[in-house]
């Protein structure tokens, strides 16, 4: 079994908030990442598409400009029947999108000297000895054997399903998620007049409940890409098949071209989205939830990225000020996320977005609703993404007179969705 030097403060997983943490942490603290991917820029499990706040955020931590790839201006919703589209577009900048494993080795490479990054390391649990100068024992697994590692506090950053969460029964876990099926190809979308500045938004209940299907534009390595994913309550392998019937139905209808059709994707992949907003106990004396593995995603639409950096951000203010012997820092942890973003606003009003959405299951309901987001494509691309950090807000977009009837015919498709769970 390996042992190591004892580390001040041990981070599980490289993703956005373990990285923005370990680079924020002064550096007179002695940091261990434990990262159970082989590299730090190894797959990353997101579109990656950031709100032009947080890629200023992330552009005060490294050279963030390098890893854009596609400034998106314009949102299309297509309807259900994948028939009819509008297309909104902004007056002010509103999303990137990366080449986040690119982005993400950015913030590994910008990390102070008192950082190291363990790779294929998988955290498999912690323990605590109070009263030891370094009362934090990890376990961790790497190539098969176990290595052990002392500290004085450990952070879990790794993720929704956190095996630093699962460790400690004082803390809260994920409950509610949302798993997201998504695939990358070379090839364009076809919709609109510039559709590598657009992301499309596909609406529809017979496919995927829980959050729709989205195409999104890239360009890596002098290639022009796309993803194309949807997002599911129930990850069955039924469900998988779904992806292909979809990138079918949306070749078929002229809305996406594959650079070559005989090609397997460049990327396919699932992975869940904790969609119940932040949890509630998320440390104790010796351990703190950041990022996902703290719920710190956007309830409705998934957004977790500026969620990690935030959290990571404020960690790093108060991790230090807890070892210094402030007992009152860790408490002060949600207020401060609130104050610097308030990103607890936010989240609270993506669950009343939730609750909506997850009444509507046919795709008579997002008919309906496409309608009437059709009708205010001019103020509908305002309340959304960058937006919301302006705290606009869609229903205000959306109740108004005019829209009465179309209202009404929407409070009948879902009172029937209600009684019949039709799809
Ligand atoms: C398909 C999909 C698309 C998404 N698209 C977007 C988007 O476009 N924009 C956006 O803002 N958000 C998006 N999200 C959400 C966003 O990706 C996450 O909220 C965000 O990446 C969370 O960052 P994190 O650092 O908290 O966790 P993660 O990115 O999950 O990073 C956790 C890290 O911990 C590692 N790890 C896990 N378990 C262990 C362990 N036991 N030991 C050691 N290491 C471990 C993982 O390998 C990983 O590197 C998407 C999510 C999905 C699933």
């Amino acid at each position: 079994m390996a042992t190591t030097q004892p580390y001040d403060v041990i981070i599980a997983g490289a993703g956005f908030a373990g990285l923005t943490l370990a680079l924020k942490l002064p550096r007179h603290l002695r940091v261990l990442v434990l990262e159970k991917k082989t590299r730090v820029n190894a797959h990353a499990q997101t579109t990656g598409l950031i709100t032009v706040t947080t890629k200023d955020l992330i552009g005060g931590l490294v050279d963030v400009d390098r890893h854009l790839t596609n400034r998106i201006e314009a949102i299309c919703v297509l309807d259900p029947s994948f028939e009819q589209h509008f297309i909104s577009r902004t007056r002010f900048p509103w999303i990137h999108s990366t080449n986040t494993p690119e982005l993400l080795l950015e913030f590994a490479r910008t990390c102070g000297e008192n950082v190291t990054i363990l790779n294929n390391a998988a955290v498999a649990g912690y323990t605590t000895e109070p009263g030891s100068a370094y009362p934090v024992v990890v376990r961790y697994v790497t190539n098969g054997a176990e290595g052990i590692v002392r500290g004085r506090f450990v952070v879990g950053a790794d993720g929704v399903r956190s095996a630093v969460a699962q460790a400690n029964p004082a803390l809260s876990r994920n409950r509610r998620l949302l798993f997201a099926f998504e695939r990358m190809y070379e090839g364009d979308c076809r919709l609109g007049d510039a559709p590598d500045r657009t992301v499309y938004h596909l609406w529809f209940g017979s496919f995927s409940l829980g959050y729709g299907g989205w195409i999104a534009p890239n360009f890596i390595d002098g290639k022009k890409l796309f993803r194309v994913g949807f997002a599911t309550y129930s990850p069955d392998a039924e469900k998988a098949r779904l992806l292909d019937r979809l990138v079918d139905i949306l070749v078929d209808r002229g809305i996406i071209r594959l650079g070559d059709p005989a090609a397997a994707p460049l990327l396919n992949y699932g992975g869940y989205c904790p969609i119940g907003g932040v949890l509630r106990r998320i440390h104790d004396d010796h351990a703190l939830l950041i990022g996902d593995a703290a719920g710190f995603c956007g309830p409705f639409s998934a957004d977790g990225i500026k969620g990690a950096v935030v959290s990571g951000l404020v960690a790093a203010e108060v991790i230090p000020r807890h070892l210094a012997g402030d007992r009152r820092a860790l408490t002060r942890f949600f207020p401060e996320v609130e104050a610097r973003s308030r990103l607890l606003s936010y989240y609270r009003k993506q669950l009343r977005y939730r609750f909506l959405w997850d009444r509507m299951t046919s795709n008579s309901s997002f008919a309906c609703l496409y309608r009437i987001c059709e009708g205010e494509r001019e103020a509908f691309l305002d309340q959304f993404c960058d937006a919301k950090d302006r705290q606009a807000s869609l229903l205000k977009v959306l109740i108004k007179a005019r829209h009465a009837p179309r209202l009404a015919a929407m409070g009948f498709n879902v009172a029937a969705d209600l009684l019949t769970r039709r799809t």
